[in-house]
């Protein structure tokens, strides 16, 4: 169900208006070190528009922002676009919209002066011939939760890909042109999310495909992170289940990609970030035998006061080491500024009653004192069939707190989310940081220094832990899969990925009735940046993941990539030459200004 009427409300005969008033931009001639606005002098006739509407079959769109029904704010239409913006499926359906609104002076969610809604790989070459041959700002947008805003450029002509969303099982695959056994798989289009591809690899096909925590987060864009879900420890990284890709290049060639055929790009889509080497328009992904249970572990504990926490928090460190350091446990423990250890783990491979038996002796040392601790709730372990995880129908059932529902009339029953995801629907950003947690923490001798730091982080910000998306303790083959994609080496030595953040209600700045709270805003980002250097202390240098990360990472290259960053940037050259695709942080990125519109550093001093 796309929110086409606004945007088709617009025409290819309505003369374009910027849509920003061109911020920085010099309205004079494209020079060659500067991509084009609306309103300068080279931006495209309308009878250019017009051939690539024709070569399109009318897939091209003016984009309008939904913002215009808030020129009154208290009118009803505002307000309804405020309520769908906690719907995530209603944000992903608009090309105009992000998940994230924007996030506190680092960018605000903007509609593109146009938008291509790709159906097929040829469409895609179309408007990438179309922005290189004019010197337009290019985008790509799947599912749209980019946190660092990538998906979003005002002035740009967007690739959309949501409608290329087939999902495609193989009992046998083999990649073009490669000889490896023939192995079970599935391919998805770039636009597909993962909620879709769980269901039909898992709920219909009986077999398990790594992805991504979030429901409604695109396929391409998580794994071109790298991507990691509940059960990456057992399964790895979803990049490095990738086969095959087909993806489009800046010359405009559609390329299928796989350890053969261009076997360098293939290994730079595996997680060396979305939106910089091309556009992908379908990927092939292996798939596993699916686990017979999966279940989760949800345990909020109270501290009474500081001295119980660091008790509480250390007790359940000693208890991760001895019982959950292992391919079977994947998801978060947070700890939180008020004193509650806040534990949602997920299992798979064995069932309830065994996980149960597993998280025995620790809650009986939690309710032996209870003056020190309290269970804000009863504790729930609970197991379910693995091809009931991601089923729409079953969860509605059992799970309907757990599941919600795209709301509006008319959308598919298969249209879920997690309620533990809604907050971040159309949230500002106030502030968010992730560094990895080297395994070695997690020494015995070492164990204190990190309990220590991870209270005194808490006493600013609400730590997250997220154990999935580091693999120490997980499966070898995982763990060797994910050193031959470009992420971070460091994710293989890190046991989990810390995260602290903070996020308000959807809002944009100027907009009356729902701006945000700039001042709260900054507070909080100095807290979460001073629970963070707690964490550096006994963490430094370890690392961040791309896809979670801080808009402001220092050294991003070396974070987010290690020392595999100089061969990303060879390649990101060969594929790129003309630096087409921009992110920020992305790959060659530091050639660019921060919009992407004007070419900083020539090419050999810098990026693609
Ligand atoms: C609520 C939420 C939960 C999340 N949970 C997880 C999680 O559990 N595990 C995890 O690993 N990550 C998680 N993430 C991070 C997520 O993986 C990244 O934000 C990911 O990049 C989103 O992909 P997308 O397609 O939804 O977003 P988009 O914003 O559409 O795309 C992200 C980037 O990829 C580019 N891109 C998209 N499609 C293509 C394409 N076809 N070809 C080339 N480039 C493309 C975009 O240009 C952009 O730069 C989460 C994010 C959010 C907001």
């Amino acid at each position: 169900m796309v929110n086409r009427r606004r945007f088709l409300g617009g025409s290819l005969s309505t003369p374009v208006l910027a849509t920003t008033g061109g911020r920085g931009a010099t309205c004079s001639a494209h020079t060659g070190s500067s991509r084009v606005r609306p309103g300068d002098p080279a931006w495209p006739a309308h009878s250019s528009w017009s051939s690539l509407q024709r070569r399109l079959s009318g897939r091209l769109f003016p984009l309008r922002s939904p913002l215009g029904s808030c020129r009154d704010p208290e009118s009803a239409a505002c307000r309804e676009l405020f309520r769908e913006l906690k719907n995530p499926y209603y944000i992903g359906d608009d090309p105009a919209l992000t998940q994230t609104t924007g996030w506190v002076d680092a960018w605000t969610s903007r509609p593109s002066a146009y938008a291509v809604e790709a159906r097929r790989a040829a469409d895609v070459a179309a408007a990438i011939d179309f922005a290189r041959d004019h010197s337009l700002r290019l985008v790509v947008k799947g599912g749209g939760h980019s946190y660092l805003g990538t998906s979003n450029a005002p002035d740009s002509l967007l690739i959309w890909t949501r409608a290329m969303n087939d999902i495609r099982l193989h009992d046998a695959f083999v990649a073009r042109g490669c000889s490896d056994e023939p192995a079970p798989a599935v391919s998805m289009g770039a636009g597909a999310i993962w909620v879709r591809a769980y269901d039909e690899v898992t709920t219909r096909g009986g077999r398990y495909v790594q992805g991504g925590g979030c429901a409604t987060v695109g396929v391409a864009g998580l794994v071109q992170g790298g991507g990691f879900g509940s059960f990456s420890k057992a399964f790895g990284v979803a990049a490095a289940s990738m086969l095959e890709a087909e993806v489009v290049t800046a010359d405009g060639l559609a390329r299928t990609v796989n350890s053969r055929s261009h076997p360098d790009l293939f290994w730079a889509l595996k997680g060396g970030g979305g939106g910089t080497f091309g556009v992908i328009t379908r990927l092939t992904l292996a798939t596993h035998e699916l686990p017979p249970y999966l279940g989760v572990v949800s345990i909020p504990i109270r501290a009474s006061d500081d001295a119980a926490f660091s008790r509480l928090v250390s007790r359940f460190l000693d208890f991760y080491v001895t019982a959950l350091f292992n391919p079977s446990w994947g998801e978060i423990a947070n700890i939180a500024t008020d004193n509650t250890l806040e534990i949602e783990m997920a299992f798979q491979g064995f069932d309830q009653a065994r996980a149960a038996a597993i998280w025995q002796p620790f809650l009986q040392w939690v309710e032996a004192s209870p003056e020190a601790f309290t269970l804000v709730r009863p504790p729930l372990i609970r197991a379910v069939p693995g091809n009931r995880r991601w089923d729409p129908a079953f969860l509605k059932t059992y799970a309907p707190a757990a599941a919600l529902s795209d709301d509006r009339p008319g959308a598919s029953p298969n249209n879920i989310f997690w309620a533990a995801n809604r907050s971040e629907a159309g949230h500002f950003i106030h502030a968010f940081k992730s560094a990895w947690l080297p395994a070695a923490l997690l020494e015995e001798h070492r164990r204190g220094n990190l309990t220590e730091a991870l209270i005194g982080a808490s006493r600013h910000a609400k730590v997250e832990i997220h154990f999935q998306k580091g693999l120490a303790g997980g499966r070898p083959e995982a763990i060797a899969q994910a050193l031959q994609t470009p992420m971070n080496p460091a994710v293989a030595d890190a046991f989990a990925l810390a995260i602290i953040g903070s996020e308000g209600p959807p809002a944009w700045p100027g907009l009356p009735g729902h701006e945000p709270d700039l001042a709260a805003a900054r507070r909080d980002a100095v807290a979460v940046t001073k629970a963070m250097s707690e964490l550096k202390k006994v963490a430094p240098g370890s690392g961040s993941y791309v896809a979670e990360s801080d808009f402001f990472e220092p050294d991003w290259q070396t974070s987010y990539w290690g020392a595999n960053y100089p061969k990303l940037l060879a390649i990101k050259r060969r594929y790129d030459p003309t630096g087409l695709f921009f992110a920020h942080h992305g790959v060659g990125s530091e050639a660019w200004s921060d919009d992407g519109f004007t070419r900083t550093l020539r090419q050999e001093a810098g990026g693609g």
